[in-house]
């Protein structure tokens, strides 16, 4: 079991610098507070943290970053990490491509990010939406097991 608040809480450590650098807001909401997830504690901070960097380097010249995380009312058993920014969004026709390793739209990126968000959520029995409006942002969510003792 993994407290969703700890960990999200060390994602918004890990940025802080970064997104105060360009002027982007961080914010965090967990309800409830004591939610836990079920997996790996090192590879689902990975995940979370290779989401937040994408938000951040979408966003250079500011922006904001709601992280959320709540129960799945849809799914019973799972809760959702949500990551929400404020940057230029995906293209609609770039969704499948962006998945795919060494797909980047950067100068120097390496495009295996997503894949391995992929990876990581698919191994815990996740799954992984994407959510975006060209010109108004982007929401990745997570969708991943909440701890035996909670469903
Ligand atoms: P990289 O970050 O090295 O480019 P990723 O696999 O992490 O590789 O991301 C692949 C591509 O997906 C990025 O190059 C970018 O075009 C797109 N992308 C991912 N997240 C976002 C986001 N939040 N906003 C805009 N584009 C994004
Ligand atoms: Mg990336």
């Amino acid at each position: 079991p993994i407290r969703v608040q700890a960990l999200l809480e060390q994602i918004v450590q890990l940025l802080y610098t970064e997104a105060e650098k360009h002027q982007i807001q961080l914010n965090l909401d967990i309800l409830p507070e004591d939610l836990e997830i079920q997996g790996d504690e090192e590879l689902l901070k990975t995940a979370c943290l290779n989401i937040a960097l994408n938000a951040l380097q979408a966003m250079q010249d500011g922006g904001r970053l709601n992280i959320q995380a709540k129960p799945d009312e849809q799914r019973p058993g799972k809760c959702l990490l949500i990551f929400s920014d404020t940057g230029p969004g995906i293209p609609p026709e770039l969704h499948e491509n962006i998945f795919q390793p060494y797909f980047t739209t950067k100068k120097d990126g390496t495009g295996l990010g997503l894949s391995i968000v992929n990876r990581i959520i698919a191994d815990h029995h996740g799954s992984v939406l994407i959510n975006s409006e060209q010109g108004q942002g982007t929401t990745m969510t997570l969708v991943l097991p909440i701890t035996e003792d909670e469903k």
